[in-house]
């Protein structure tokens, strides 16, 4: 039996009620396949937002019941005052290294596994997760050397931008010490501001890169790639590197005057779902990519991340009529998702 969401028309809460409805059905020993309950595709959203406005819930009534509770607890504490140590407490030094490591580390590391995907296919029993199966298989290593010089020159650009954002964190008050980690609904509801934050700066300025001036003369170097491999979602003009890429997620955190390690960790958290949304690689128990290889596909449609203002603005509306659509979701099955039902 098929186990996917049969009503891809219908909206994101009618999805989790068909999921549910499924589970029960599953637990009444009616079908005999376990569904994805767990997605992470544009349905998320709702989890997501659940989770964090929660999160804010706690924080407005003076986080009552999660008070005391800091991100990760004592370990987190001790570990934090050694990184502190080891810093001899520059916060300048701090701020460059760890923001710059968190946007670094988790780009090179998803970069080094997709390396030999992209240019060889190999392991070749990923390859059937590949989007568009009929591109970019391997990787021309010209357009691939190309790319790594285009990411080299706008990560010497952030670098930059970081070091010159440094005065802004003290404007902004932004924290350092143990004793100011974060609760854990603060972390959260944080973490909901920065998420909103990037998705409507993002998708205003990435649409305001598809007016055609803007377009020819910067937009047009990110859409070279119709199929895009992990690499290239630094693969883009320096104007827009800064301006639709960076500021949208490195401001927030440094204007609220957040902690250091809760800026990192969204860093690293926008760093790790940008590069995997642009992988052109559906694998399982990994975030979905099929909604931003849509837009590389067809240029006009899907130009936020979650998905919430092109919903707004009926800018998905090819997306939703869209097979892609229907396998817009984290699922944990061996098969690839369009193979499984
Ligand atoms: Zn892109
Ligand atoms: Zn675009």
């Amino acid at each position: 039996m098929s186990l996917k969401v049969k009503n891809c028309h219908s909206s994101n809460i009618s999805q989790l009620k068909n999921k549910a409805t499924l589970l029960y059905h599953y637990y009444q020993g009616q079908i005999s396949d376990k569904p994805n309950i767990l997605t992470m595709g544009r349905d998320s959203n709702i989890l997501f937002s659940v989770l964090l406005l929660g999160g804010i819930a706690d924080f407005l009534f003076n986080g009552y019941f999660t008070r005391f509770l800091k991100i990760g607890g004592e370990w987190y504490i001790s570990g934090w005052l050694q990184l502190l140590q080891l810093f001899g407490h520059s916060r300048v030094f701090l701020f460059i290294i760890a923001t710059m490591a968190s946007l670094g580390i988790p780009f090179w590391t998803i970069n080094l596994f997709f390396m030999s995907l992209d240019l060889k296919g190999k392991p070749a029993f990923l390859r059937k997760y590949k989007i568009q199966s009929d591109k970019n298989i391997p990787v021309d290593w010209k357009l691939y050397k190309k790319c790594i010089t285009v990411i080299n020159k706008n990560q010497l650009i952030a670098t930059i931008l970081v070091i010159l954002m440094y005065p802004a964190t003290q404007w902004g008050g932004m924290k350092y010490e143990a004793e100011d980690l974060p609760s854990l609904p603060r972390f959260f509801s944080e973490m909901l501001y920065f998420a909103i934050v990037q998705e409507i700066a993002f998708y205003y300025l990435h649409r305001l890169m598809h007016y055609p001036a803007l377009y020819k003369h910067i937009h047009k170097v990110h859409h070279e790639w119709t199929a895009p491999i992990s690499m290239a979602v630094v693969y883009v003009h320096p104007i827009e590197h800064i301006v639709v890429n960076m500021i949208p997620i490195l401001l927030s955190p440094v204007l609220i005057g957040a902690h250091i390690s809760t800026a990192c960790i969204w860093y690293m958290a926008a760093t790790f779902v940008s590069t995997i949304h642009h992988s052109g690689y559906h694998f399982p128990g990994f975030p979905s990519p099929q909604f931003h290889d849509y837009h590389h596909l067809k240029f006009n449609q899907c130009y936020g991340v979650l998905g919430w203002l092109d919903r707004l603005h009926n800018t998905d509306s090819q997306f939703r009529k869209s097979l892609n659509y229907k396998w817009d979701s984290m699922y944990f099955t061996l098969k690839p998702i369009w193979m499984d039902g």
